[in-house]
């Protein structure tokens, strides 16, 4: 039986090549000291802390939209627990990179169930955490609430680029299609928005947009 197993997943493993999850190269086992933000957490190994991106997932940035409640959703997760970090590699940062487990929970999975992170596509391309967050948009969980949130990524590279020249980036009120500049109070401050150009939505009637 062992055997017809192992062909099958042989076989499963060759017909999915490109689904297959990154492979596993360290277990660790520690305490949560912190959480980050939504794809980010502090563990504490043999009593040193370890930061742990979690793989295959991309949480919005502090000052977008949702960043507040995804880090919010992760920290209801693993508070107080002791987790178990598969570990698929280090990022470019040098932080570690993992699948967080509690018991049977995959966290980073749970995360993009719940619609407080974005499966993330360039690094990642496992099929069973497409299809997770296909269901969460589909079902306006957490952040799919706003029907054109922001990616984190396109943010990040919205926030570098807009260093230069520094006036390129607006604020759009998604609800009320109203763009504000940087000095506005209602900059990256509305229930629903995300960082737009000086062409989005109509001028705000305050600071002129
Ligand atoms: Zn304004």
């Amino acid at each position: 039986m062992k055997t017809v197993v192992a062909v099958f997943s042989v076989l499963v493993a060759s017909a999915f090549t490109l689904a297959a999850p990154p492979r596993v190269t360290e277990e660790l086992t520690g305490k949560i000291i912190s959480v980050t933000d939504g794809d980010t957490i502090k563990i504490l190994v043999n009593r040193k802390p370890v930061t742990v991106r979690l793989e295959g997932i991309d949480a919005p940035e502090a000052k977008q939209s949702f960043g507040t409640k995804s880090k919010q959703a992760l920290s209801e997760i693993v508070f107080g627990k002791t987790v178990v970090v598969k570990k698929t590699g280090e990022d470019r940062y040098g932080r570690t990179l993992g699948v967080i487990m509690i018991g049977r929970v995959d966290v980073n999975a749970e995360m993009i169930e719940d619609g407080w992170a974005w499966h993330y596509k360039k690094y990642n391309d496992e099929e069973r955490l497409a299809k997770l967050e296909a269901k969460a948009r589909s079902a306006k969980q957490g952040l799919w609430a706003d029907p054109n949130p922001l990616a984190p990524w396109e943010y990040r590279t919205r926030k570098r680029t807009s260093n230069d020249p520094p006036a390129t980036m607006f604020w759009l009120n998604s609800s009320s299609n109203t763009r504000h500049n940087q000095n506005c109070e209602y900059f990256e401050n509305t229930k629903r928005g995300r960082l737009c150009g000086p062409k989005d939505g109509k001028p705000c009637g305050i600071c002129g947009g």
